[in-house]
């Protein structure tokens, strides 16, 4: 009877074991595995969530700092324009003219006060382009040493009238830039 009724014991245990504990176990098992792809997919998912975001935030950022240079290069421009713009109305380019028959230039240098002055006024030789120099035969002239071209005495004018022009046709210039 007693060794009948180990047996019967054994019996259920291997039942319960079989029936209860195993699939449980077993289910278990295969829930876990189950889970860690459902675990890895939500992280997945989570992490390609995140790289939306952050790509779009990226995106966004460079974005702005595309239209905040697009706007420094405008306003560089801008002032780069407006400089040159100041710059040419302030000194023309303005370097050279006939006067008399005979081509005269000179430069622009700025003095001690900030204003533009002529500097190193000079009539050119009409056939070799040299700088004359003041001669005086029969009355002033100009005379090329390089050629010995010699101008008329009509075609003489004192450096300092030519230079008066030159600021007088310089402030007309000025005058008309600030119209436009
Ligand atoms: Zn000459």
């Amino acid at each position: 009877m007693a060794k009948k009724k180990e047996h019967w014991i054994k019996r259920l245990a291997i039942w319960i074991g079989t029936t209860i504990i195993t699939p449980v176990i077993v289910s278990l098992i295969v829930d876990f595995f189950k889970g860690i792809p459902k675990l890895s997919t939500i992280w997945a998912i989570l992490k390609w969530c995140a790289n939306v975001v952050c790509s779009f935030l990226n995106l966004e950022i460079k974005v702005w700092w595309l239209l905040v240079s697009i706007i420094l290069i405008f306003i560089v421009l801008y002032l780069i324009l407006r400089i040159i713009t100041a710059f040419e109305s302030e000194y023309p380019n303005y370097t050279e003219e006939v006067f008399r028959g005979l081509k005269w230039t000179w430069r622009w240098q700025k003095n001690y006060k900030n204003e533009w002055m002529v500097v190193g006024i000079k009539p050119h030789c009409p056939d070799c382009n040299t700088p004359m120099i003041e001669i005086n035969d029969w009355g002033p002239r100009f005379a090329c040493i390089r050629c010995d071209f010699k101008s008329g005495l009509e075609q003489y004018e004192d450096s300092r009238n030519i230079e008066f022009l030159v600021y007088d046709r310089a402030d007309k210039m000025e005058a008309e830039n600030k119209k436009n």
